[in-house]
């Protein structure tokens, strides 16, 4: 994965706004996380870092789109994807995670994973190309969305049926 590091000892005491939008990027943490991804409306990461005594303040956002399969149908559809964020890093201890790292007498931020855990965030865990969607047909596998297919109308689960003759009381 490509990294992303903003070195503080560049940035002045009023702070300085970073705009990032190398597609490649997320290209490189898709394929290494194994995310089943493209690119839609190109990604644009902005950061806003304001370096502090014992750390620095950041906030900023994600916005773009992706390619994602469906998760019933398969089909290929763009998903938005939008996020805002605000936050306080402070400088890792020994043993410590942190975005803000201490090396070679500066500070550094690792914007690169601040965007990626924006963009886990924002993605969809179970994208739909529509609300409605109908899937695909456990038999034959046939798109439903593109009308049905020669198998038997399931009947439901036997064992349910009691309950569907169930009568709720209000
Ligand atoms: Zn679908
Ligand atoms: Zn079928």
């Amino acid at each position: 994965m490509k990294e992303i590091w903003l070195d503080l000892n560049d940035i002045p005491e009023e702070g300085k706004n970073f705009i990032f939008d190398d597609q490649s990027f997320w290209e490189e943490a898709w394929k290494n996380f194994k995310f089943n991804t493209s690119v839609g409306e190109p990604l644009v990461s902005e950061i806003f870092v304001l370096p502090q005594e014992n750390g620095c303040l950041y906030k900023g956002s994600l916005s773009g789109s992706v390619i994602v399969p469906c998760d019933r149908c398969m089909a290929d559809h763009e998903q938005p994807i939008s996020s805002q964020f605000e936050d306080f890093e402070q400088l890792a201890e020994e043993g410590e995670e942190s975005f803000l790292e201490a090396a070679d007498g500066t500070r550094r931020l690792n914007a690169g994973a601040i965007f990626w855990e924006q963009f886990v965030l924002a993605y969809p865990s179970k994208p739909l190309c529509s609300e409605d969607c109908k899937g695909l047909c456990p038999e034959c596998g046939a798109d439903l969305n593109k009308g049905k297919c020669e198998c038997k109308q399931d009947k439901g689960d036997p064992r349910l049926a009691v309950l569907r003759n169930l009568k709720i009381k209000n």
